[in-house]
């Protein structure tokens, strides 16, 4: 891809929601926020199962986000160095989630800074192009922040922040506007259990479209049938991705929500400054 198709697709959220305005006639007999509404996929932690995400989002001409714990690429129950290979191929983000999963804040400095700077590293050597990162289990500090930053991340996804629609809370936020907030403090939707519903997921998009529009992320573990307390059934999966593929809301890569060319990664002695 030339450098002028890949700023052609990195267009902001902002830039994105100004064109559907300025194309947006009057006269449409379907006044929606649907066009609004955009719907980014995502993946954590590797999962060996997520390969069953990457044959369903094939199969509906959707892309995702997956964010990988470079570390654990290859063990039992993960993803191997093929299959994130060929999730990258067929189009997906491959994000960085640390080498270890570890609760980042209870780290010192120097570890969280080897766990997200190494990661990137690891990702960039295997020739992926990470521009976003996911806190494992959502927890940072302000230290996880400017590393994360320094470490020449665009942006970072917390877990969870956005309200289900079973949550009355008159000030709770339904999806997140990447114009106005920090894009390192990118809030999610719960993350999905598998107890989760396909009315369920489509709520989520249905609430943001009357609240206005904006992003709405989901995040899932694992594609299984009740393996894990983080899971949602293949076949739930698969019926959602099909209701969004035919919703018009747009689905995109969180890489290319928030924007950013990639960035190089720092050398050892300069992150370390
Ligand atoms: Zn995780």
């Amino acid at each position: 891809m030339t450098l002028s198709a890949s700023r052609c697709v990195a267009v902001t959220l902002a830039a994105l929601l100004a064109l559907v305005t300025a194309c947006g006639g009057k006269d449409d007999q379907k006044p929606s926020n649907a066009a609004k509404t955009v719907v980014s996929l995502t993946f954590d932690d590797a999962w060996a199962t997520q390969a069953v995400a990457g044959d369903l989002l094939r199969k509906h001409r959707l892309v995702g986000t997956f964010y990988i714990i470079s570390d654990f690429v290859g063990r039992p129950k993960r993803l191997t160095k093929a299959q994130v290979g060929a999730l990258a191929a067929a189009g997906n983000e491959i994000g960085g989630h640390t080498l270890t999963h570890p609760r980042l804040p209870t780290l010192s400095e120097a570890a969280q800074r080897r766990e997200i700077c190494d990661d990137r590293r690891a990702l960039l050597a295997m020739g992926y192009k990470p521009r976003s990162f996911a806190y494992p289990y959502g927890l940072f500090d302000a230290r996880t922040l400017a590393i994360v930053r320094g470490c020449g991340y665009n942006n970072a996804r917390r877990s969870g922040g956005l309200a289900p629609p079973s949550n009355p809370c008159p000030t709770c936020a339904r999806s997140e506007n990447p114009g106005t907030t920090d894009p390192y403090r990118l809030r999610t939707l719960p993350a999905v259990r598998r107890s989760v519903t396909l009315e369920t997921l489509k709520s989520y998009v249905r609430q943001a479209e009357q609240h206005g529009g904006g992003l709405v992320t989901y995040e899932f573990h694992n594609i299984c049938d009740s393996c894990d307390e983080f899971s949602v059934r293949a076949g739930v999966l698969d019926q959602f991705l099909g209701w969004v593929a035919a919703s018009g809301v747009s689905v995109r890569l969180f890489g290319d929500v928030v924007g950013g060319d990639l960035r190089p990664a720092p050398q050892p002695a300069q992150a370390s400054k």
